[in-house]
């Protein structure tokens, strides 16, 4: 299969790709380089660079390459950015992906991956989240998701688009010390941690200690990107028998502070940590219920466990401190 990849140079996107090219699919990576990281692209797959804001591009991209599907990771992603520039997120996410669908059907492409969110329950009332609880999204990151989905609903009504909405919970690790997580400024808890543990952050400061959770820290789903990305390969694969949606999450949840300490057992650092304000958009427990990908897809995580993830996203942090940009790797950039 041929699979135009929107964000194929992020942290998520890259991964798939690389699975992708793997299992022998070919991988068009049409990304800015906003946040993706042209290293990162495994240098079998198509490089284009490219904004999405260029509805012209994308379509002479697409009818260049005449992909049999599309996978639409390239968004602004961070829940506490969308509640201080709402209209960076309601504004790009919605018109890019908009555009996108519109130029997949103009060219008769009808398989659409899109990366959703567990944002877009926002403050849930049942844990774990079940596929079907309402939608009621916590933030304009988790809205411009929910928007998207519900513009692939009329897409397969009216012009028979099959699609997957994948919602992440909270992806995390690397796949190898060459391969891993690296934005530009970091905001995620274990790659922040990971900083501290390496000597390039004093401490970790802790969004709110008052939620009602265990231990009053944030409850989240850690999930590998390497589970992630097998789930796109089997969502993509199911397409033809139809549309679906999907919560992705291992269905376990971890505080911030266990992930501290996890992350002091496996880097033998001692992680100095502070309680400081929460921040805004963020609910206290969000923890996947992922049954129905795993019963009709046959989904099986197989990293369930915080300390693995952990792990392997150190041998990437302890390898790479400084990210892509100097490493040297079979991902370094083809001249
Ligand atoms: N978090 C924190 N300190 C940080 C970064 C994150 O306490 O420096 C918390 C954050 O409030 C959330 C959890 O860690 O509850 C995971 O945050 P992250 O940004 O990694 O992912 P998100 O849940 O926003 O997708």
């Amino acid at each position: 299969m041929k699979v135009f990849v929107t964000g194929g140079a992020g942290y998520i996107g890259s991964t798939v790709v690389s699975e992708l090219i793997k299992r022998g699919d070919e991988a068009i990576v049409f990304d800015n380089l906003y946040q993706g990281h042209r290293e990162a692209v495994h240098p079998e797959a198509t490089f284009i660079e490219g904004d999405l804001a260029d509805k012209q591009l994308v379509e002479d991209v697409l009818s260049q390459h005449q992909p049999d599907g599309i996978m639409h990771f390239a968004s602004h992603t961070l829940v506490g950015e969308s509640m201080k520039k709402p209209f960076l997120y309601l504004r790009d996410n919605v018109v890019n992906g908009l555009n996108l669908m519109e130029s997949a059907v103009e060219l008769g492409i009808k398989k659409f991956i899109l990366s959703s969110t567990a944002n877009l329950f926002g403050l849930p009332k049942e844990m774990p989240i079940d596929q079907n609880a309402p939608v009621h999204p916590g933030s304009p990151y988790g809205e411009s998701k929910y928007i998207l989905e519900r513009f692939l609903h009329w897409m397969d009504q009216i012009y028979g688009m099959r699609y997957a909405a994948l919602r992440y919970f909270n992806a995390c690790g690397a796949v190898s010390a060459t391969h891993g997580e690296d934005h530009d400024p970091e905001t995620h808890l274990i790659p922040i941690v990971l900083q501290v543990a390496l000597g390039q952050r004093e401490k970790v400061f802790i969004y709110g200690d008052d939620y009602d959770s265990p231990d009053g820290t944030c409850v989240r789903d850690y999930v590998h990107i390497l589970d992630l990305a097998q789930a796109h390969l089997l969502a993509l694969d199911a397409l033809s028998e139809g549309s679906r949606t999907y919560n992705l999450g291992n269905g376990t949840g971890f505080s911030v502070k266990e992930v501290i300490e996890t992350a002091r057992e496996v880097t033998g650092h001692p992680i100095p940590a502070e309680a400081s304000p929460r921040r805004p958009g963020d609910p206290g427990v969000l923890v996947a219920g992922s049954e129905k990908i795993r019963k009709e897809l046959g989904w099986q995580p197989q990293y369930s466990s915080l300390k693995a993830i952990i792990e392997s996203a150190w041998e990437w942090h302890k390898a790479n401190p400084e990210g892509f940009a100097v490493q040297g790797s079979m991902f370094k950039v083809q001249s």
